[in-house]
């Protein structure tokens, strides 16, 4: 029989706040564990959870960046469950009354199809407490680190409307750019400040019933997603081919032995209304407000990038999956950078650079203004492609302008004819073979020749200079 899949995501992300969402601490997990505590983050009864402004307008931009209603009234409910990393009991969540209803997101599929994968809701969460288990001696520990208790999230749950791993997959890269345009989340699987679950049935192809589902959680990368899916897929098949039901529950992705494996559940109670945080009422003005101040969309920017710079829409729309990265492209332009310079520069040179030292293009020491300087030595032929890119290095260590670094290493490109007029001779009188080769025609030996003349001089001759000096010797071109 053939099966199509039904499947539905669940996406947290953490939203990209200075503070917790109902205190003052600061919203950084990472540092020393509970340094950032207070009694209402540690949960202590009797303490008041206040709703942050900055949460409320960040969770807001990031529903309208996904095309979806800010509904006029929501509210907070209490998800009840019982855990270590969770001591009172319940989760502040939106069970009933969610922040958004609909949106949608616009995918290309396998067959160069549009295909609409529409949400169903998002709502506010927080997050939990992180459990970090440990050896004392022999004895196994587990310590909580509240650090993460009350980090500002939300959740989106999208309607099971992804029918393969492809779906799922462009679904969430889309999400992410779409999201880190609106300036609310990293949206970083890597660091994992975007999670997600996937929830996923069979069914007899070309029917329309709703099977038992699988819920498959906590995966952390784009891929483990799209194999995720795919292992799933083929088990609930192979089940159902031998006779068996698919039951419902919940498992998890193991990257190493490419497998799902089930998980113990944790007990689920009832959501049931918080009496402690006030509703939510947005005013028609208030959204407008928050609409306004969206930047542009993804689509948007490729389509201004193309008419505004020449770019191919390729070029455009690789610039602009990464807010920061466009912002940065125009920066350089601005600073007299031609835009194919610029362009060549950040997609080959410094997004591959930042993302080996796992820095963002707003806030790399590698500054636009920085880079335009070394681009501007470039192009007034002061150093060569090669060194350009050895001195871009040292700039990510070092304040120093790029015409101290150049100065520094001795990274100066030499174009005096006359000491590059022995380096050529030399060549010459040592590179008999190839020297023949060129006079009798074939001219691609030249770059073999200013190659060899290039690295005699320690990288530093200008390879212009060297073309003109060689061909002149050997008689013209070939
Ligand atoms: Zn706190």
């Amino acid at each position: 029989m053939e099966f199509e899949a039904v499947i539905g995501l669940e996406i947290h992300v953490e939203l990209k706040c200075v503070a917790k969402m109902f205190c003052d601490c600061p919203n950084r997990p990472g540092d020393e564990p509970n340094a950032n505590t207070c009694p209402t983050c540690l949960w202590f009864p009797g303490a008041t959870p206040r709703l942050s402004q900055d949460v409320l307008e960040k969770a807001s931009l990031l529903c309208l960046a996904l095309g979806a209603e800010l509904q006029p009234k929501s509210a907070f409910d209490q998800k009840v469950y019982y855990y270590p990393d969770l001591p009172k009991g319940f989760q502040l969540s939106q069970a009933h009354l969610p922040l958004s209803r609909g949106g949608s997101i616009d995918i290309t599929d396998e067959n160069n199809e549009i295909k609409r994968l529409r949400i169903h809701h998002i709502h506010m969460e927080e997050d939990v407490a992180k459990l970090v288990h440990e050896m004392e001696g022999r004895q196994p520990i587990s310590l909580v680190d509240f650090n993460r208790a009350g980090a500002p999230l939300v959740e989106i749950v999208t309607e099971p409307d992804f029918r393969t791993p492809y779906h799922a997959m462009e679904f969430l890269k889309a999400l992410r750019t779409q999201v880190r345009y609106s300036g609310s989340s990293e949206c970083s699987m890597e660091n994992g400040t975007m999670r997600v679950d996937a929830n996923i049935s069979i069914r007899p192809k070309g029917t329309t019933q709703m099977n038992t589902k699988v819920e498959v959680k906590n995966m952390n990368s784009v891929r483990h997603v799209g194999d995720a899916i795919a292992y799933e897929i083929s088990r609930q098949g192979a089940a159902v081919e031998m006779g068996e039901a698919v039951v419902l529950h919940t498992r998890l992705w193991d990257p190493d032995k490419k497998v799902t494996l089930p998980m113990r559940a944790k007990f689920e109670g009832p959501c049931i209304p918080d009496p402690t945080v006030p509703v939510i009422e947005l005013s028609p003005a208030w959204i407008e407000t928050m609409r306004s101040r969206l930047p542009e969309t993804p689509a948007v920017r490729t389509g201004r990038l193309v008419k505004k710079y020449g770019l191919s829409n390729e070029e455009a729309a690789l610039l602009s999956t990464d807010p920061e990265v466009a912002v940065y492209f125009e920066t350089l332009t601005a600073e007299g950078v031609t835009p194919r310079v610029a362009m060549n520069w950040l997609i080959t040179q410094l997004v591959p650079a930042l993302k080996d030292r796992r820095q963002e293009a707003g806030s790399s020491p590698v500054t636009p203004t920085r880079l335009a300087a070394l681009l501007k030595m470039l192009a007034k032929e002061e150093i060569n492609a090669n060194a350009a890119r050895e001195v871009l290095s040292y700039m990510f260590d070092s304040v120093d302008s790029p015409e101290a670094i150049v100065a520094a290493h001795g990274f100066q490109q030499v174009s005096d004819s006359a000491s590059i007029e022995s380096l050529v001779d030399k060549v010459i009188s040592d590179q008999p073979a190839a020297v023949a080769d060129f006079r009798s025609g074939q001219g691609k030996v030249l770059g073999f020749l200013i190659g060899q003349v290039v690295q005699a001089s320690g990288g530093k001759a200008n390879p212009k200079v060297i073309r003109e000096l060689l061909t002149r010797k050997l008689g013209g071109k070939p």
